[in-house]
């Protein structure tokens, strides 16, 4: 089955009647730009064929249902909860999952209190691997905002539902995540990558060029997902901040690479090298956008390549499967590959011929088996379009 027919299935299980309508957010792959969001700097996502639905209809009543196909039972609270159940003190009190949903619902309330929306049923299927690095989290914040923006008629733009997204996953998930995925979903465009200046909010679209060069995105899922992701990642945030506050800048955004000689001297040779990473990838995202607008995408293989080898070697984040499926695509003829997402696990993309995807697929499925490794799931992603109505 379909995932928007299993939301509409599951919409009618929970509510034995038709949903007003089905909605759907995608999610999204980082072409690079790593640990830069939150360092005000520079990223170029785009978002995926693959998408999550939400089946949805405002109810007479200030009820709350949601479902998802993800978890066995829908959970159920009031509008009038949301406002004590967030933004959470620690753990939410309703299931995780939930409050990616129940948490947009709150953060557009609070958004427009002239216009409280009444309650509402909602239920999600999808088809974005959970927890690969492909955004998930931001294609079910996205496809419930989209749902809510029409049922709740707020006509809020794309990047104000992208911030009640972040917001709904920051204070009432509790992750502290930064708004790239957001953006890069909701901004998402056939054929392009959204350029995105996480200091403003600045996004400019830029066609990719993949399809007409023959070239394909290969994701390479190691299913690794370590237990230190989550202490690494805010040891990876302090150093940033340490290194920005040590050059006396605002933020890493504000170095250039002219600037890493002095950093060298400033700081410890851990977050220089931390630094070395943010700086460099900046640029490096930069020289991206440049390419793809001048050579095409096959000029931008280097640069995926240099991005990977900087968060192996000076921001320290990859483990070995992501270093065997890098090593191996670019061994069997791919372009450019590199770790994407926030590391210790999740995937690798590689940039391939598309008569050659067959043959790096074989072969990292090989070297995986040959390393001891779980086999990993690798498939191909196309830049997609952003939030859309669907039924
Ligand atoms: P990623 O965004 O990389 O996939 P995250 O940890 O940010 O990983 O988000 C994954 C979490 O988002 C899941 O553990 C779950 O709580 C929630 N989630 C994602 N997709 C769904 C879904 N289809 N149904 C319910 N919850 C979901
Ligand atoms: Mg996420």
């Amino acid at each position: 089955m379909t995932a928007p027919d299993a939301a509409r299935d599951l919409f009618i299980a929970l509510t034995s009647h038709a949903p007003t309508g089905v909605w759907s957010a995608p999610g999204r792959v980082n072409l690079i730009g790593e640990h830069t969001d939150y360092n005000d700097g520079f990223v170029l996502p785009f978002a995926i064929q693959h998408r999550t639905y939400a089946a949805a209809s405002l109810r007479d009543d200030d009820r709350i249902r949601v479902a998802s196909t993800f978890a066995a039972d829908p959970v159920q609270v009031s509008v009038a909860d949301l406002d004590t159940l967030f933004p959470g003190a620690g753990a939410p009190t309703v299931p995780e999952w939930s409050a990616y949903v129940l948490g947009v619902a709150w953060a557009l309330r609070a958004l427009t209190p002239d216009a409280p929306g009444r309650g509402f049923d909602l239920a999600i299927a999808s088809d974005v691997p959970v927890g690969a690095g492909l955004s998930s989290s931001a294609a079910i914040e996205g496809a419930t905002a989209s749902a809510l923006n029409d049922l709740w008629a707020l006509d809020l733009d794309p990047v104000t539902l992208a911030r009640a997204g972040r917001r709904a996953e920051n204070e009432a998930v509790g992750a502290p995540t930064g708004i790239m995925d957001q953006m890069a979903s909701m901004l998402g465009q056939p054929d392009a990558a959204t350029f995105l200046d996480c200091r403003t909010l600045d996004a400019v679209s830029i066609p990719t060029g993949f399809a007409p060069a023959g070239l394909e995105v290969l994701v390479m899922d190691t299913k690794v997902s370590h237990s230190h992701s989550t202490g690494g990642y805010r040891e990876r945030r302090e150093a940033c901040e340490r290194g920005a506050a040590l050059m006396g800048v605002p933020a890493l955004r504000d170095l250039g690479v002219g600037d890493l000689p002095r950093a060298a001297e400033l700081m410890d040779d851990v977050t220089f090298r931390r630094v070395r990473h943010v700086v460099t990838e900046d640029q490096r995202v930069l020289d991206t956008v440049r390419m793809l607008r001048e050579q095409g995408p096959r000029a931008i293989g280097d640069l995926l390549i240099a991005s990977h080898a900087s968060m192996r070697d000076d921001f320290e984040i990859s483990v070995p499967e992501l270093d065997l499926a890098v090593d191996t695509a670019l061994a069997t003829g791919a372009v450019g590959a590199r770790m994407t997402g926030g590391g210790f696990g999740g995937a690798a993309i590689a940039l391939v011929d598309r008569d050659r995807v067959a043959a790096v697929s074989d072969a990292v499925r090989h070297a995986f088996a040959d390393a001891g490794f779980g086999a990993p799931h690798l498939f191909t992603v196309t830049p997609s379009e952003g939030p859309r109505r669907d039924a």
